[in-house]
């Protein structure tokens, strides 16, 4: 009999929080200055120097942690973490330890259309270290505009079953930090960056089995391709008769594989003691009521609301709340125009198929044009096809849909007359089709519509053009 196991997984999600200033200085924390321009002696870890808490990172965690039902303490405290590594130039990372400002949170999101949560067990605020760059020359150089930027760690409990789990429970949470305006989610910039806990167990066993830690993936499809590689590298040790043996593992997208970090890197005693140069952090109740007044509507909420209200199909919804912006974007457009689902087809294919959706909120093409185009075509003035080339030109900047139509002649042809003459002069002139249609061949149909189409520049009305090559091409009134 073989022995069946199951996944257990838990997430370590770290996220830059959108402050302008760093957590203890006043440095910058925009991403790609030039090498140690956003430093101060503060972040630089000079003697002498002391950190000041930027309360606006604090009102960002806090909005995280109240997004996913977490317990606010009202006392929380900072810690010195010590390790020994060039990015780290104090030669310890200020975070917390014992008190977080958050914890015992749940997370909800779906899988297979089938809703599931796992608990969220702390969320503690943290300073970023620097970047070492590897040169070619051998030497590492270091980089800390990155060092202090505000983090805060969302730490999963080991709920997760799967890694559809794990990976729908990640998305999920990208999607509440983006929607909540705290972090920008970049993945490949390292805004938004997920450790993750790995390990397997016969099914049916209720202790957990040795946890490995996944580290370095930086996209959706390399962590599901990283866990899985873990998953079955487990279960192979597992069926070969070897022990897991717990260490932190290093994905490697190039080769498809996670590998062994040097063990000796692993061994840390991070010696943690009180930040002494820090006084606690206080989160006052007003405080905390100021900021869940402020909570937007959140992803999943906004999906529902999609689907139930709007009458969307599960997978625009997910895709139109998948972005805040673009979930805007469609709601101002459907109060221009309600055509719901019109909208969400031409915002979901013709749109996002040009611009990437986090750049929605810049599209040249505003909500109410989008509502204009689909109400035109809704009203007959254009056809479908016509609105394709009008969405073009409105990209491109050329104006309103009733400018462009106007300006371009586009207005659809709906007198029977005009296109019954044209129809006529098209059978007319291919006598072999008209007999090859007659004798049974009726897939020429779409060729006589096409030149009847092409006649007019695409403008002639398709219902009436279909009904009036049907009405000559059976023979009557020829
Ligand atoms: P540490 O204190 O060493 O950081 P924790 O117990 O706090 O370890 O867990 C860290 C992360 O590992 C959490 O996200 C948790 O869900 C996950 N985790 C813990 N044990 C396991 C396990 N056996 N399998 C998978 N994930 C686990
Ligand atoms: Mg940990
Ligand atoms: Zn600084």
């Amino acid at each position: 009999m073989t022995t069946r196991y199951e996944p257990v997984i838990g997430l370590e999600v770290h996220c830059q929080l959108l402050t302008d200033e760093k957590l203890f200085c006043g440095c910058p924390t925009r991403f790609g200055a030039d090498v140690n321009a956003q430093t101060c002696p503060i972040c630089l870890g000079m003697p002498g120097v002391l950190p000041v808490l930027n309360r606006q990172a604090v009102d960002y965690a806090v909005k995280a942690g109240l997004a996913l039902g977490c317990t606010v303490n009202r006392r929380s405290h900072f810690a010195r973490k010590h390790y020994f590594y060039p990015d780290l130039p104090k030669g310890y990372q200020i975070t917390q330890y014992e008190v977080p400002v958050l914890e015992h949170g749940r997370l909800e999101f779906d899988v297979d259309g089938v809703t599931m949560s796992a608990g969220i067990r702390r969320i503690h605020m943290e300073e970023d270290a620097g970047k070492s760059l590897h040169a070619d020359t051998g030497s590492t150089l270091v980089d800390l505009n990155r060092a202090g930027v505000p983090l805060v760690e969302i730490v999963g409990e080991p709920d997760l079953r799967s890694v559809d789990q794990a990976v729908a429970y990640l998305k999920a949470l990208h999607a509440i930090v983006r929607f909540l305006g705290i972090c920008d989610g970049n993945m490949e910039e390292g805004s938004f960056r997920c450790d993750a806990n790995v390990s397997v167990r016969p099914v049916g066993r209720a202790e957990l089995g040795t946890r490995v830690e996944i580290k370095n993936m930086n996209t959706f499809k390399g962590i599901h391709r990283a866990l899985t590689y873990e998953v079955e590298r487990q279960i192979a040790v597992n069926e070969d008769g070897g022990t897991v043996v717990q260490e932190t593992r290093l994905w490697d997208d190039a080769a498809g594989r996670t590998r062994a970090m040097r063990s000796k890197e692993e061994a840390h005693d991070y010696r943690y003691f009180p930040e002494p140069d820090l006084p606690p952090l206080d989160v006052a109740e007003a405080q905390i009521a100021a900021i869940r007044a402020e909570l937007p509507e959140l992803p999943r909420a906004r999906r529902q609301r999609f689907e139930r209200d709007i009458g969307l199909s599960a997978y625009d919804a997910g895709v139109l709340t998948s972005e805040r912006a673009l979930a805007d974007y469609f709601e101002a457009a459907v109060a221009v125009h309600p055509d719901p689902k019109l909208i969400s087809n031409w915002l979901t294919t013709e749109l996002l198929g040009r611009l990437p959706a986090e750049r929605i909120g810049v599209s040249p093409i505003p909500p109410a044009s989008l509502a204009r185009l689909v109400a035109l075509i809704g009203e007959g003035t254009i056809s479908g096809r016509i609105a394709k080339d009008v969405f073009e030109a409105m990209f491109a900047g050329e104006g309103t849909p009733d400018e462009i139509v106007a300006k371009r002649g586009l207005v659809q042809v709906s007198d029977a007359a005009s296109i019954e003459a044209v129809a006529r002069e098209v059978i007319t002139k291919n006598p072999s089709q008209v007999e090859q249609f007659r004798a049974g061949k009726a897939a020429l149909k779409g060729y006589f519509v096409g030149q009847v189409m092409k006649a007019m520049s695409g403008k002639a009305n398709p219902k009436l053009t279909n009904e009036i090559v049907d009405r000559l091409l059976a023979g009557e009134g020829t």
